[in-house]
């Protein structure tokens, strides 16, 4: 189960984030096989297209994707070396594939700054550095290990991981530094996957406004942390929000929030985000549908067949034939599965098939 953690320095608004997410979320006593901390959320992912299979087949059971969330708080100027809650913060990251980087960029005398005033890119800087530091003492570590064995105990195999340790801290040891940053061949990301480096993880930036700013479209600090961004981290996701917004708006009927959204003419950007999430995540999902159930079931991009059929049932994988595939928009267009085969677009797709995001399948497995 991949996650997003959310991190951010105190009074950034990651606890009232993390609690529209819990609103928004299914109880955990509905997933009676998983642990569930909590600090963790699963919210469901928005989509119409799920919406509009629910509609046609009316299952007697419905699961959307998830979104798996953690609030992870704590983290302050010198976490790296055990300031704050620092290592057991820093721990909990290691737990989480990617981040959720909440930034205040709203102005309220009445709540403190841990570092005095509202600054949001010396916030930026301050988190990165010590996801940085962190890193590089791991990475000291694994580097030190590599190099007893590779130089002076002369094993050849472990050759490709002392390069790319050796590469990652010379990237690391820089101000700024991220491996993120770098194009790397399929064997260092091999080597890198081994450690889950946190400047190794993708980032979604929230930037945290007041209402009034959100509604206005209007913060003095926007473009310049934009920019900030655009520089430093570029191809990130940035989603200017409002926490207070998002969440007087989760506790309103539909009706009320569609009315109060009209009103305010600034839309909700919680879909927006729980969306980020899960693509920073590299994840899609496949339908399944019948009577009994329309249900999304979450994918790597760039699945093969066998292995979704896998996430199904293990004896799936090994007991593949075929996948029959639909696509979404032409279950759409021909409004149900009888047309969409009249018109030659139901496939038959081997082993070899990359499934697709939407994609309704029905496996036939020889099991
Ligand atoms: P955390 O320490 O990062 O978890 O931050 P919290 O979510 O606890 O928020 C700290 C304080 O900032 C709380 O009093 C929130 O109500 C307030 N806050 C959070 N988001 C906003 C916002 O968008 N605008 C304003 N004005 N206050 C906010």
């Amino acid at each position: 189960n991949l996650k997003m953690g959310i991190v951010g320095l105190p009074n950034a608004g990651k606890s009232t984030f993390f609690n529209i997410l819990t609103k928004s979320s299914v109880p955990a006593e509905n997933f009676p096989f998983c642990t569930i901390n909590p600090n963790e959320s699963r919210v469901p992912v928005p989509d119409s297209r799920f919406d509009f299979l629910c509609k046609h087949y009316e299952p007697l059971s419905k699961q959307p994707a998830y979104l798996n969330v953690v609030d992870i708080a704590g983290l302050v100027k010198g976490a790296s070396e055990g300031q704050g809650l620092g290592n057991a913060f820093l721990s909990h990251i290691k737990a989480c594939d990617g981040i959720f980087h909440m930034v205040r960029i709203f102005d309220e005398p009445d709540i403190a700054h841990v570092e005095g005033n509202v600054d949001p890119i010396r916030d930026i800087e301050i988190i990165h550095d010590e996801l940085r530091l962190k890193d590089v003492e791991i990475v000291k570590k694994v580097h030190e290990d590599l190099e007893k064995k590779v130089v002076r105990g002369n094993d050849k195999t472990l050759k490709v991981d002392y390069e790319t340790i050796s590469k990652v801290m010379n990237m690391i040891k820089e101000e700024k530094g991220s491996v993120r940053f770098n194009d790397w061949n399929e064997k260092e990301i091999e080597v890198l996957n081994k450690h889950l480096l946190n400047t190794s993880k993708p980032m979604v930036y929230l930037l945290n406004m007041s209402e009034e700013d959100y509604i206005k479209k209007k913060n003095k600090w926007l473009g310049k942390v934009k920019q900030w961004i655009d520089e430093h981290d570029p191809g990130a996701t940035v989603i200017p929000f409002s926490a207070n917004y998002e969440y007087r708006l989760v506790d309103l009927t539909d009706d009320e929030r569609e009315k109060t959204v009209k009103e305010s003419g600034a839309p909700s950007a919680l879909e927006k985000i729980i969306l980020a999430g899960y693509r920073a995540l590299q994840l899609c999902y496949f339908f399944t549908c019948g009577k009994d159930e329309v249900k999304a079931w979450t994918i790597q991009v760039g699945t093969k067949a066998p292995q979704a059929a896998g996430r199904i049932h293990t004896d799936f994988e090994k007991g593949f034939v075929m996948a029959e595939v639909m696509k979404f928009d032409d279950f759409k267009e021909h409004g149900n599965e009888n047309a969409v085969k009249a018109e030659g677009k139901y496939r038959q797709q081997g082993k070899n098939y990359t499934v697709e995001d939407g994609d309704i399948i029905y496996f036939k497995t020889n099991t």
